[in-house]
């Protein structure tokens, strides 16, 4: 059994016994491992802060056969997700890329290069960069990555380019827009506007900077993005319900968010324990964690 060493960030936590936690890592070289972490849970535990949710750590981790957990040896805390304990927008946003890539991604499947996005996303959303850019992205190009990006040009059925137009049929189930012919008979098709199509297609490259999109046209796009993910993982993720506050028009949405951060004030000095809308059942409760 080989000892292996890996960059990897935290996406799922569960506790497994008193003492020890499996924690679920999406690994730079690895792709999504599942670890036993023997003694996680207990005061003065030698991995410390490293097991929390969306930490990024340098782990040592020994390689078992297919069908049993490898064992975390070693983990050593290289940045915190600090957004948890400054924005509930920002902790959502957070947490949704993790259920993302632990839904999408195959175990032992390495995808270097979504590593490196959700890595540089974990740090945008530190640095409390708007988080619907910033989960919109994450998504655009995380299904450009496995192999399930939508066509945004052309026909997705007869290939036809589309031409500019104020709206265009999408089809959910097809994977991208439609022309006028190939929409006929076809089923969850919607209609999106032209300013959406740019902005998906602004969104799908990564290596430019953040593109700056209308609140009304994001939150059009996050409806679109919530449909087509569902369809995707064939169940709507748990934290969807969560987003669509956050992608309302924005002053319906600074509403919601002033109410979320009161609710969560008034609840608890501190918001990773207070919330009701416990994003992860299965996400480790801190609380019972020794640090
Ligand atoms: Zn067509």
């Amino acid at each position: 059994m080989a000892s292996e060493k890996t960059d990897a960030i935290m996406i799922r936590i569960v506790e497994f016994s008193e003492s020890s936690c499996i924690a679920t890592m999406f690994t730079r070289d690895f792709g999504k491992i599942g670890a036993m972490v023997k003694g996680a849970r207990r005061p003065k535990s030698p991995f410390e802060s490293a097991i929390d949710l969306l930490t990024i750590s340098r782990i040592v981790f020994i390689h078992k056969s297919s069908d049993s957990l490898d064992l975390l040896t070693e983990a050593k805390l290289q940045r915190r997700f600090r957004a948890a304990t400054r924005s509930l927008p920002h902790l959502y946003a957070g947490y949704y890329i993790a259920e993302l890539l632990d839904a999408l991604t195959h175990t032992g499947d390495p995808h270097p290069d979504l590593y490196d996005l959700t890595q540089e996303t974990v740090i945008q959303l530190d640095q409390l960069q708007d988080p619907l850019s910033l989960i919109a992205r994450f998504e655009l190009n995380l299904l450009r990555m496995i192999g399930q990006k939508p066509s945004f040009k052309h026909c997705t059925l007869c290939g036809g380019e589309i031409p500019q137009q104020p709206r265009i049929a999408f089809g959910q189930l097809s994977g991208g827009v439609l022309c006028r012919q190939c929409r006929v008979g076809q089923s969850r098709v919607i209609s999106i506007s032209w300013g959406v199509l740019e902005a998906m297609r602004l969104f799908s490259v990564c290596d430019t900077p953040l593109p700056s999109i209308d609140s009304v046209v994001l939150g059009e796009l996050r409806g679109v993005l919530n449909n087509y993910m569902a369809n995707l993982m064939g169940r709507r993720p748990r934290m969807q319900r969560l987003l669509s506050v956050l992608g309302r028009p924005t002053t319906v949405r600074d509403d919601a968010l002033s109410l979320l951060r009161k609710a969560d004030q008034t609840a608890s000095p501190n918001p990773r324990k207070s919330t009701n809308e416990r994003p992860d059942k299965d996400v480790l409760d801190e609380s019972k964690i020794a640090k």
